[in-house]
């Protein structure tokens, strides 16, 4: 089959011929039918081979959709056929945390080597996927597989980060989106979905702006060294409750932490080298700072609900296997607005 490798460091991703997956015991192949495309995977392949954690090569994409191909032995439960997504942060399934549906915070997979599909093991784009385990997929009857394949990144990852903040999203409260691409344009979506707050979107692109206003955000505003001093005058001088930054860089996490609230909450999502330093005078009082990583499983299941009740549409551009690398040249360009979904 064909599949979209990660084999060399520095170098661009290869379209390459692999074989297709065998389903070992309590294994599972899915056929994908869609697979997104995360600025994670520009993150990993900028890192030295001495900083990157998972050998090469490995099979790009995290966020995975399809249906079952071919079953293990001793897989029960799962018909030939059926649509489902993959659950990416896999984990040992047994720990204290996995126990509670939360893989994404195993304490035992750095231990074990369990690596997440297209992040270490073999991912999404490519003609098939192999499933370490069958608890790794959850059904999406009735939904666009193309639409909804970035909820189970995109979608989840800024669920779970909202969730831990919801107690201070009450009515009158202010949420800021910093980075309004693929993971901040659902984070809005999820933001009004779930909370009553005023949603102030940040970016430096007039198009994702755009993109923010039309799904959802009450005001847009440019993303430079004025922004946080624009969040207070919109909000009173008061700041804002929760600041959910997709960025991460020194710029955004300056402007995260100047933002918000006393007793407010700043999430760092993204992966750009930022950091907010707490101490004394630093930070309004009582502000919390978190870098939450990915979702449980159990979150991933009410994303999935919210877009079956159609309060996520995600915004995608899609792209033939062939084309795959082209998605990645211009997410890593910015040129990607919504999501890149690659259609194998
Ligand atoms: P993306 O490229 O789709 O979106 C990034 C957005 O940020 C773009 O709209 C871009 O214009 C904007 N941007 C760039 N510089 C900016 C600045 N200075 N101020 C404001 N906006 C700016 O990326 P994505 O796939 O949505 O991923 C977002 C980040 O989240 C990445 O760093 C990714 O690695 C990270 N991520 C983290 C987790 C986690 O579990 N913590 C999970 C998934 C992705
Ligand atoms: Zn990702
Ligand atoms: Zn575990």
């Amino acid at each position: 089959m064909k599949a979209l490798q990660y084999r060399q460091v520095g170098a661009p991703p290869e379209l390459v011929e692999v074989p297709d997956p065998e389903p070992g015991p309590g294994q599972v192949v899915i056929k994908v039918t869609a697979a997104g495309v995360c600025h994670s995977d520009i993150a990993v392949m900028a890192m030295p081979a001495d900083v990157l954690p998972f050998p090469l090569p490995f099979t790009l994409g995290h966020e995975g959709a399809g249906t079952v191909a071919a079953l293990g032995s001793g897989v029960t439960g799962l018909a030939i056929g059926a649509p489902v997504a993959v659950y990416g942060p896999w984990g040992c399934g047994t720990c204290a945390k996995c126990a509670q549906g939360k893989e994404n915070y195993c304490l035992r997979a750095k231990e074990l080597g369990i690596r997440p599909p297209g992040l270490g093991a073999d991912g999404a784009i490519a003609e098939y996927m192999l499933v370490d385990d069958p608890r790794h997929l959850v059904p999406i009857t009735g939904l666009d597989p193309v639409r909804t394949v970035p909820l189970t990144d995109a979608g989840l990852t800024p669920y779970h980060a909202i969730k831990n903040s919801l107690p201070k999203l009450v009515a009158g409260s202010t949420a800021v989106v910093i980075g309004t691409g693929g993971l901040g344009h659902v984070a809005i979506q999820l933001l009004r979905a779930m909370t009553p707050a005023r949603v102030i979107a940040l970016d430096i692109s007039a198009d994702k702006l755009a993109l923010a206003e039309q799904v959802g955000a009450h005001e847009t505003v440019t993303s430079d060294a004025d922004a946080a001093a624009r969040v207070r005058e919109l909000t009173g001088g008061h700041g804002a409750e929760a600041v959910f930054d997709f960025v991460g860089a020194p710029p955004t996490t300056a402007t995260a932490g100047a933002c918000a609230a006393v007793e407010g909450d700043v999430t760092i999502v993204g992966l750009g080298g930022g950091t907010v330093p707490v101490g004394f005078g630093s930070l309004e009082y009582g502000v919390s700072v978190t870098a939450p990583y990915w979702g449980s499983r159990g979150e991933l299941i009410e994303v999935l609900d919210l877009a079956r009740a159609g309060a996520v549409d995600v915004h995608v551009e899609t792209y033939t296997l062939d084309d795959a690398p082209k998605a990645y040249e211009r997410l890593h360009a910015g040129e990607v607005v919504g999501r890149a979904v690659i259609l194998p």
